[in-house]
């Protein structure tokens, strides 16, 4: 019983004991069919414009044409986005990990909604579906469900990282996020959408541009802080869905093939810990180990600690062990 309530003591809530999913969901509520088409158009545009500024920088890189006020702009921008995504979307949003006021949760989805990957709703959504069907029929990401070949296995790892955007089935999305439509805060965001993406590319060009007063500042802004970011920030979250259901190590018996791969944690501040994430969907902190860094749990402990945010969960030790299955890392 010490145990058990090792981390209540602290004040934390511990994580719901089934998984969130919206499968047993049943309001029909979907999204307009129309808008998935522009989704899916504006997923190729989001693709396509961070890999050719992507190219661009190289080729910057090549003359030696970068500075180091170019590189603060991109990391302050990275670490702004990732944590939108990371805090904002995944865990206060899509999981309900922890609660916060509407302000502060209004910024962390303007900050997610910078990172290019979809209205904060249809981010939701999606990430519900792949919770519910883990690696199964109905998970619009997995790597594991296109063949054992060679060749199989690379369209998988393709079709998890970048292709399930163009092929994957955006109807009825909106069964898995009732309790979201009925958040105005949320409405709103997703709604407005471009217009935080596009803030996303303008800000650091004009913050550029005032540290730096020309339009070579201003470009280079905008390359650095929008472009390249955007192109980090994609297949770094991209990566999460691919290189964390294939590579890493696999401490909770859970039903998928997810893992715990310590450079995407890296990367990612914290959601690289993933097979830590299906054991426990709900909980605020994804690193469950001292040493399991996890700066996006960092961040929420730090709000909870000032009074800004509030019910967060974490498992308990004993429901830490009782799924932790000591299994071998998997390659
Ligand atoms: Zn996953
Ligand atoms: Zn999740």
């Amino acid at each position: 019983m010490a145990q058990e309530s090792s981390s209540e003591e602290a004040g934390f809530r511990q994580v719901d004991p089934t998984p969130q999913s919206g499968s047993g969901q049943s309001l029909q509520v979907a999204l307009n069919p129309a808008a998935a088409k522009v989704l899916r158009r504006t997923a190729l545009v989001t693709v396509v414009l961070p890999f050719l500024g992507m190219l661009m920088a190289v080729s910057l890189l090549w003359q030696r044409w970068v500075y180091p006020i170019d590189l603060a702009v991109l990391a302050v921008m990275y670490a702004l986005s990732i944590i939108g995504i990371g805090v904002g979307f995944h865990r206060l949003v899509t999981h309900r990990a922890f609660e916060t006021y509407p302000p502060i949760k209004a910024v962390l989805c303007i900050l997610g909604s910078m990172a290019a990957e979809g209205p904060v709703l249809f981010w939701a959504s999606i990430h519900r579906r792949h919770h519910a069907a883990s690696d199964r029929e109905g998970d619009p990401h997995s790597p594991h469900l296109h063949g054992a070949t060679f060749l199989e296995a690379m369209r998988g790892a393709w079709h998890a990282h970048v292709g399930w955007m163009f092929v994957s089935n955006t109807s009825q999305l909106g069964r898995t996020i009732p309790d979201l439509l009925q958040d105005r805060v949320l409405l709103r965001i997703s709604r407005y959408y471009l217009v935080w993406a596009g803030l996303g590319i303008l800000l650091p060009g004009v913050v550029e541009a005032m540290i730096v007063p020309s339009v070579g500042g201003f470009a280079r802004g905008l390359l650095w802080g929008g472009f390249v970011r955007i192109f980090m920030v994609h297949h770094v979250s991209w990566s999460i869905n691919s290189i964390c259901h294939l590579f890493g190590t696999r401490p909770y018996s859970n039903s998928d093939h997810s893992t715990n791969n310590i450079l995407m944690a890296l990367l990612s501040f914290g959601e690289g810990w993933h097979n830590n994430h299906h054991a426990f969907p709900s909980s605020a902190l994804h690193g469950l180990r001292w040493w399991q860094i996890d700066f996006s749990g960092y961040i929420i402990v730090l709000l909870r600690t000032v009074g800004l945010a509030w019910n967060v969960k974490v498992p308990t030790r004993t429901q830490q062990n009782s799924r932790y299955a000591n299994q071998r890392p998997t390659v």
